[in-house]
């Protein structure tokens, strides 16, 4: 079959709209007739300078980021920010602490030499991260799931608090995101408590379906200094530029490209400034290896100061894969211009409630996994017949002989998964639905 005739539903990588993928082989190719396509040139040539900052324009114009945010271009995808958001705040909260210990410390002991001081800095500093260091997670699906186990694969499982495991109010599955008030994040300054290095969750499941329906208002901003506040860490690999977000309520936002926003190879994170030298200073290396915690210092590659010191440009990043996203984010700002991200808000709002609407039109034949207060906008998790092995696999050939692709769940789970990203056009959500109209039918 042509591309055309395809509509694939597949989870990520993910479908790529039309327009990109054309403009995008004739830029491999040839990149506006400079004789060199993109997959050629240098990462440091005026061209690839151009394309980064476009990119940067176009993602800041849509998403509204402010200026006190950083927008970075990494690789190593959305498992590597798992690594990243520890390996970077950990040391903050450190650093954090090593300001205020030393600040007591010479307090306390007005003459004492530098290295007296270093030293009683490192025995408080010791002692509190053996006592108080927390890194609170979320966990309402498989991939804050692993983000919250590469934590304590990093750092020990010591350190991490699961705050929230959503299995365990649901029959041991994710499906649900129980109430906020059943949460045990670690108490802030404010509340009494000592805080959290972070707190992180993962605003859309891909593998269940799940995704919060808007900010948690537990983890709004509250508290009168820097170590009041609860930094928050949201990894968005599956609904960037999918909806509107108030960006100034987190600290890190990260996602790969290949959903919605490009091709494998990118991983876009936007990191707080002030959470970077030379507002919060990187605590000396020496200081991390004698405090011994697992993973710190980690790789430069993950390094958010580093990356940004560089404008993204440390070390070689795959200018052909920064320019597809880049054109992704151009041709949204073409199309819904003053409305941003809220116009493609509409659109995956109409395309779901399609689904779902023709989901819950046969609730003899098709089950939405989730619970109907989660449901993902962009990942849209179904069973048919119960689960039934034959008919799940009926109803997955009859769709393949429709040329509708990628309705397979994720191996872990089973099931039927439906991905509704933005490069989804609605003639393939309605071509989707009309089989399942069709399919029930049947039934
Ligand atoms: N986070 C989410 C929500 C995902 O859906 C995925 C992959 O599907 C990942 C993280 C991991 O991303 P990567 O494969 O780029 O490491």
């Amino acid at each position: 079959p042509s591309r055309q005739e395809v509509s694939y539903f597949g989870a990520g990588p993910a479908p790529l709209p039309t327009p990109v993928v054309e403009a995008a082989g004739q830029a491999f190719v040839n990149f506006n007739d400079s004789g060199l396509g993109l997959g050629e040139i240098s990462h440091r040539s005026p061209t690839a300078n151009k394309i980064l900052d476009d990119a940067k324009a176009n993602l800041s114009a849509l998403l509204d980021i402010p200026d006190n945010y950083e927008i970075l271009f990494m690789q190593a995808g959305g498992s590597g920010e798992f690594s990243a958001v520890v390996q970077n705040l950990v040391p903050v909260w450190i650093e954090r602490r090593r300001r205020r210990a030393e600040a007591d410390v010479v307090k306390a002991n007005p003459d004492a030499e530098k290295a007296q001081v270093d030293e009683l800095v490192f025995q408080r500093l010791q002692k509190e991260v053996d006592e108080e260091l927390k890194l609170d997670y979320l966990v309402t699906g498989s991939w804050s799931l692993k983000a919250s186990q590469e934590a304590a694969r990093l750092v020990g499982s010591k350190y991490v608090n699961v705050a929230l495991d959503a299995r365990k109010a649901n029959g041991g599955k994710f499906g649900t995101i129980p109430a906020e008030d059943t949460w045990s994040l670690t108490p802030t300054k404010a509340e009494g408590g000592k805080g959290s290095a972070f707190v992180y969750f993962c605003d859309n499941e891909t593998v269940d379906g799940v995704e919060f329906q808007s900010f948690p208002k537990v983890l709004e901003a509250q508290g009168q200094d820097a170590e009041d506040e609860r930094l928050v860490v949201a990894d968005m690999s599956s609904n960037f530029i999918s909806r509107k977000v108030d960006v100034s309520k987190y600290a890190v936002i990260f996602g790969g490209a290949q959903k919605n926003i490009g091709v494998t190879g990118i991983t876009i994170a936007i990191v707080r400034k002030d959470l970077l030298p030379p507002q919060t200073a990187t605590p000396p290396a020496a200081l991390l290896h004698r405090l011994n915690i697992g993973g710190l210092p980690g790789p430069v590659v993950l390094d958010y100061a580093t990356i940004a010191k560089n404008n993204s440009l440390y070390n070689t990043l795959p200018i052909f894969n920064l320019w597809v996203a880049g054109k992704v984010m151009a041709d949204l700002m073409g199309v819904f211009g003053a409305q941003k991200v809220s116009g493609q808000e509409q659109i995956a709002d109409q395309k779901s409630n399609l689904i779902y609407g023709a989901l819950d039109k046969y609730p003899q034949v098709y089950r939405v996994v989730p619970d109907k207060s989660v449901r993902s906008r962009m990942n849209i998790c179904f069973r048919v017949c119960g689960g039934d092995d034959a008919k799940e696999k009926e109803f997955i050939a009859g769709a393949e002989k429709r040329l509708l692709q990628g309705l397979k769940g994720h191996r872990s789970v089973g099931g039927m998964r439906a991905s509704n990203y933005n490069a989804v056009p609605l003639e393939n959500v309605q071509k989707l639905v009309q089989y399942l109209e069709d399919f029930a039918s049947t039934q």
